[in-house]
């Protein structure tokens, strides 16, 4: 029996273009014999279960968006990409509750919750094209996950397709639940090599009233990291804490909103929100707090001015791109202790490999998208970045770090994760994924 009569030929598309490869943004194009996009969880199931029964890779596609080339079909075989599962099954705003089929835009979850009041916190950038089932599947982040937490925190209940092609449902609509093996936090995160996601439950919060951006300025980057140690130290809660460092803001400060002043060198971006005298509270501690040694600090409140300077935050990332053609981009994460080292190192490191470095992210978290950039054009600058990155992991490890806080592991950072598990952990790591798919067929070569 082939492929056509599992799931109709409708559903079977000629493997080629988008489904090859995502944003990751190293030319990496994979190959695959077929592309299956299901209507429903069901195909979903009798998909897993052919690809078992005839040994066919089967390789997971959300919106494609992914940074670390997770999606890529680098062993052959089936790609299954989620978009006509774009349901939203149920939505109870006065549960504050939601839930989605796998295929849903990120946006949409965050529009639809929106419109009654509420709010789905995680913010990953490319959120118009981005699925909840890639989000879940990295366990995406984004600006406010600093007060809010990461994609899995709203994550109730999963139903998730298993090999060799089994339905299985792990929580619900419910918001506590210790009966098992924390199953849900294996699969969140897993970048599809334990299973499909095809719906989640979400939960929801009621949105804020107000939220009030305070962005300091400062002469380097140890006043600026002095200024966010001070936020913390503080004891507001921001709901983001952002920075961007002097050579980012050289390429992208143009286009900043209010003008970045003389001396300007580095940004810290915060945000108070909440009910409007909580979140006023806070955006006065935070400008009293982040005034100090700064250079200047911006404090809009209207809030077409606030979503403008969130745009400009959203497309710096691109402005990167337009100085050479080519940037990699990375995810690390340290301890908050370690920020200053992450901002100076890697600026060390891409001198070492004689090319243009400069770091950004979301510094609350420790979470920094450390920077190379190249132009396409030369082969031996495109390289060296890519050693620059492989140093950045030694250095995020040295300093007690992940090599990725948010984008995942990925095809772009295999052999990374026995370096940070150790033998023992790593080992840990293969017979979970042994457990869940012992033919491992399910995105192979992946979080390896
Ligand atoms: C401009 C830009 C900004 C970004 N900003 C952020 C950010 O702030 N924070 C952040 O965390 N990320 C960010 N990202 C990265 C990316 O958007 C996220 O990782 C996102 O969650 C990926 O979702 P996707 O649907 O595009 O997944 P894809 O790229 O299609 O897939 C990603 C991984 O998930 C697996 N997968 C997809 N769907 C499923 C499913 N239904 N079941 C099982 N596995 C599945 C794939 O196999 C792959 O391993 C950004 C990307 C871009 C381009």
């Amino acid at each position: 029996m082939g492929l056509a009569d599992v799931v109709g030929a409708d559903s079977l598309l000629e493997p080629q273009g988008r489904f090859l490869t995502d944003l990751m943004g190293r030319g990496v194009t994979g190959h695959a014999d077929a592309v299956v996009l299901p209507s429903s969880v069901d195909e979903v199931a009798a998909v897993m279960r052919w690809c078992y029964e005839n040994d066919v890779p089967l390789t997971a596609r959300g919106g494609g968006t992914g940074l670390a080339g997770g999606a890529i079909p680098v062993e052959g075989g089936v790609v299954i990409g989620f978009e006509r599962l774009n349901a939203i099954r149920a939505f109870d705003p006065l549960l504050w509750r939601m839930h989605v089929e796998a295929g849903v835009t990120t946006a949409d979850v965050q529009r639809r919750a929106r419109e009654s009041g509420l709010r789905f916190p995680p913010d990953p950038g490319a959120a118009e094209l981005s699925q909840i089932g890639g989000n879940i599947a990295c366990n995406a982040g984004g600006p406010h996950a600093f007060k809010y937490g990461v994609t899995g925190h709203w994550v109730t209940g999963l139903e998730v397709v298993v090999p060799p092609g089994e339905i299985v449902h792990i929580g619900g609509s419910i918001r506590k639940d210790v009966a098992g093996y924390d199953l849900k936090s294996l699969i969140v995160g897993s970048e599809g090599t334990l299973g499909l996601v095809t719906a989640a439950w979400l939960r929801l919060i009621p949105a804020p009233e107000l939220e009030l951006p305070v962005v300091g300025l400062y002469r380097d980057a140890e006043a600026g990291i002095s200024a966010i140690e001070r936020v913390l130290a503080s004891g507001v809660v921001p709901a983001a804490i952002e920075y961007l460092d002097a050579v980012m803001l050289s390429y992208s400060g143009d286009a900043y909103p209010f003008g970045i002043p003389d001396g300007g060198a580095f940004m810290v971006m915060t945000e108070a929100d909440g009910a409007a005298s909580e979140a006023q509270r806070a955006a006065a501690e935070l400008q009293a707090t982040l005034a100090e040694d700064a250079v200047a600090v911006h404090a809009p409140t209207d809030p077409a001015q606030v979503a403008e300077l969130w745009r400009w935050r959203g497309g710096a990332a691109f402005a990167i791109l337009a100085q050479r053609g080519g940037a990699f981009s990375e995810d690390i994460a340290v301890p908050l202790d370690r920020l200053r080292d992450v901002a100076r190192e890697t600026l060390e490191i891409g001198e070492r490999h004689g090319i243009p470095a400069l770091s950004f992210g979301h510094a609350g978290d420790g979470n920094i998208h450390s920077t190379f950039l190249f132009s396409p054009d030369d082969p031996g600058e495109e390289q060296r970045a890519d050693a620059a990155c492989h140093e950045l992991f030694e250095l995020a490890l040295r300093l007690g770090g992940t090599v990725t806080g948010e984008h995942g592991i990925g095809w772009l950072k295999r052999g990374q994760l026995e370096h940070q598990l150790g033998a023992t952990g790593y080992d840990l790591h293969l017979r979970i994924k042994q457990a869940f798919d012992p033919k491992g067929l399910l995105n192979p070569g992946k979080k390896r």
